[in-house]
């Protein structure tokens, strides 16, 4: 069998990054940063007021202290006049602080007088100023190349003086599903026919990762159907799902093998059946087609494939604690979609095992468990990898 990290290492080796894209702000969420965003001034621009309160030079300040309030400075005012030796200036939050002061007393801890003003707490220097350029420098950089552009690291970009960000092209996935077996979502299945979930599962996880879905008319059976239908597909990345193990009447291995295509047992599960290569010069990943293999081999490989295509960062592998025991095969690592408890342990959302049939199931699940091969036997309380790429591609 192949381990799993020589199988992700052949499939992010058939990528390259596509090109790049200048985009407004609004349009960048949820895409990959290529080009490092860095700051075009200090943040804090400017020296300014945390609190709504009373500039004033520390030392002339303690608790009784009256003084002439000399200036008033709300938010947005330009340069304030430099403050006078026994004189304090109202200040807002986010104003600028006049030259000479060097604290800021809160509101809170006065009468709040606006002519002369009576302080109630002595002045400590440097308190509630906000230093330029404590955040970042000009030149710093805010948000590095590879990063997912979410609510956070947009604001960031946004503060640091840009309207727009260079990303990644979202690159064009096909999706093809293969099975006698089934028919679409909202069709009746007849004897022995199923529904169809896999072309919805692949083309949403690609959205997720940031690539455009593009689901390819679901192929029979029949030999020569697999490469009929994928002839003239124009796309970055191609997935399919099912009819890749050792059935008779497995078309995509019966088409692909040897046409570009080699097909491993992947030392996983699930997802041992899994193929790789390319086709008319696209790079394909051919997965298994039970529905949990398909959401697991999915993010354990076709979603590095993505990340290589967008030039974006792999998610740290984060652990937890196992809320209760499961079995581990002998030999393969094992990716278990799992429920997360609120005391941040997991427990398998799937019934962990064999069972990657179990797509109602899939459902709960937030993250996927991992345990490496070596391990037969999880017990409560183990530590257990989480890889949580799909709630992080949430944006
Ligand atoms: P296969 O690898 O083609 O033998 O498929 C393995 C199992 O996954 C079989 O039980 C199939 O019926 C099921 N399956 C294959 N493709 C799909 C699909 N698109 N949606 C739901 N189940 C599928
Ligand atoms: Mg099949």
């Amino acid at each position: 069998m192949r381990p799993v990290d020589e199988h992700v290492a052949h499939a992010v080796s058939l990528m390259a990054p596509v090109d790049l894209d200048e985009v407004a702000l609004a349009e960048a969420f949820g895409r990959v940063l290529a080009r490092t965003v860095t700051a075009r001034y200090d943040s804090p621009r400017f020296d300014n007021s945390a609190m709504d309160g009373y500039a004033v030079r520390a030392a002339e300040v303690t608790v009784g202290t009256r003084m002439r309030v000399a200036a008033d400075i709300p938010a947005g005012s330009g340069e304030p006049p430099a403050l006078h030796s026994g004189t304090c200036a109202r200040i807002m939050t986010g104003a600028p602080v006049p030259h000479g002061a060097d604290a800021v007393i809160p509101v809170e801890h006065t009468d709040a007088a606006t002519a002369e003003v009576t302080f109630y707490q002595s002045a400590v220097t440097g308190a509630h100023i906000r230093r330029a350029g404590e955040d970042a420098r000009a030149g710093d950089a805010v948000v590095a190349a590879g990063q997912l552009l979410g609510a956070w690291q947009l604001s960031a970009a946004a503060s640091a003086g840009h309207a727009t960000v260079a990303v990644r092209r979202r690159p064009v996935v096909a999706v093809l599903a293969t099975g006698d077996e089934l028919v679409d979502p909202g069709m009746e299945p007849g004897p022995g026919q199923i529904v169809d979930s896999n072309s919805t599962l692949l083309s949403m996880l690609v959205t997720a990762v940031g690539g455009v879905p593009v689901v390819l008319p679901r192929c029979p059976d029949r030999p020569g159907a697999v490469a009929a239908a994928l002839a003239g597909v124009d796309a970055d990345l191609i997935v399919t799902a099912g009819g890749a193990s050792v059935g008779a009447y497995d078309p995509v291995k019966a088409d692909l093998a040897g046409h570009g295509v080699e097909f491993f047992a992947v030392a996983m599960q699930p997802g041992k059946p899994q193929g790789l290569g390319t086709v008319n010069g696209i790079p394909i990943a051919c997965l298994p087609g039970n529905p949990v293999s398909v959401a697991v081999t999915f993010h354990v490989v076709v979603g590095p494939m993505l990340r290589a295509l967008l030039g974006a960062v792999e998610p740290k592998v984060l652990a937890a604690p196992a809320a209760e025991g499961w079995k581990c095969p002998a030999g393969r690592a094992q990716f278990v979609p799992a429920v997360v408890e609120s005391d941040g342990s997991v427990r398998p959302a799937t019934g962990g095992g064999s069972r990657s049939h179990l797509v109602a199931s899939l459902a709960a699940g937030r993250v996927l468990a991992v345990v490496p091969a070596e391990v037969e036997q999880v017990y409560a309380g183990d530590t257990v990898g989480i890889m949580t790429s799909i709630l992080e591609n949430m944006g």
